[in-house]
């Protein structure tokens, strides 16, 4: 009887513990500051050499996507990133660019924190470079702001799994084997949900915030990516577009709103 009311209490802990992820995950992580562009710091040669091979591998060798680094695509995003760069304040140096055919795909990336890739059917949607602009210093955004080296979501998406199969366990024990399997589906989808993918929507927010003054600062008009955002659906929307540029959803909606409010500060960097 004792044991059993221990156990309840657990069950109703693990339950308020995931839940409660969601009060506590929408801080900003460690490197942002809505008023600072952080200063960029140049990547090891060797960290951008391994970046080269893991992208040739990834979505060269097993997706099949030709990749290139010439060419009018490539010249496009480079100009773009190496104004950007140097509004990140990195002196001769810019971030690498590829460029990838994905057929109608429609992505962008930034890879180990060091690589831009770009889809070419991006570039084909979004002709005009403010637009362009608001993509690609969102993902020079992620590597200042050193999202990737953030294992927050990592660590939480463990943590989600081994609380949901505790409850998961604890269920079946006290309901039988259907209720274990349910009760660790709806806590690892909830726990997903609230304590994961929160925290990396936070991230995508300061990215279009920092990208939006970054932009701003190397001269694209920031009114750029509220246009971009408005018809975002339009570009990423088609069949089989998974948009993995949009894979943690903060929704249209909210990143206009933010976006919107940020606007005001952006457009001083862009008149000074
Ligand atoms: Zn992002």
């Amino acid at each position: 009887m004792m044991f059993e009311r221990l156990r309840n209490l657990a069950v109703t802990l693990l339950f308020l513990g995931i839940l409660s992820g969601c009060t506590t995950v929408s801080g900003p992580t460690k490197n942002f500051n809505p008023n600072v562009i952080p200063t960029a710091a140049i990547p090891q040669q060797a960290s951008v050499a391994e970046t080269r091979q893991v992208i040739i591998q990834e979505l060269g060798q097993k997706q099949g996507m030709a990749l290139s680094t010439s060419g009018p695509a490539y010249q496009r995003v480079n100009n773009l990133v190496r104004r950007l760069s140097q509004a990140a304040g990195l002196n001769g140096f810019s971030y690498p660019v590829v460029i990838a055919d994905a057929r109608d795909k429609v992505n962008a990336m930034a890879v180990n924190g060091n690589t831009i890739v770009v889809y070419k059917e991006l570039l084909k949607r979004v002709p005009k470079d403010s637009e362009l602009a608001a993509v690609v210093s969102h993902e020079v955004a992620h590597i200042l702001l050193k999202h990737h080296a953030d294992n927050t979501v990592k660590n939480r998406s463990v943590l989600v799994g081994v609380g949901a199969s505790v409850l998961g366990n604890l269920a079946t024990s006290r309901w039988g084997a259907d209720t274990g399997r349910l009760a660790r589906d709806i806590a690892g989808t909830l726990g997903q949900g609230y304590f994961v993918n929160s925290y990396s929507r936070g991230m995508e927010y300061e990215a279009d915030h920092t990208g939006m003054l970054l932009m701003a600062k190397a001269g694209y008009d920031p009114r750029g990516a509220i246009s971009f955002w408005r018809r975002a659906n339009q570009i990423f929307g088609t069949a089989g577009n998974s948009a993995e540029f949009l894979s943690t959803h903060p929704s249209e909606g909210h990143r206009l709103a933010r976006l919107e409010q940020i606007l005001p500060t952006a457009l001083q960097y862009y008149r000074h």
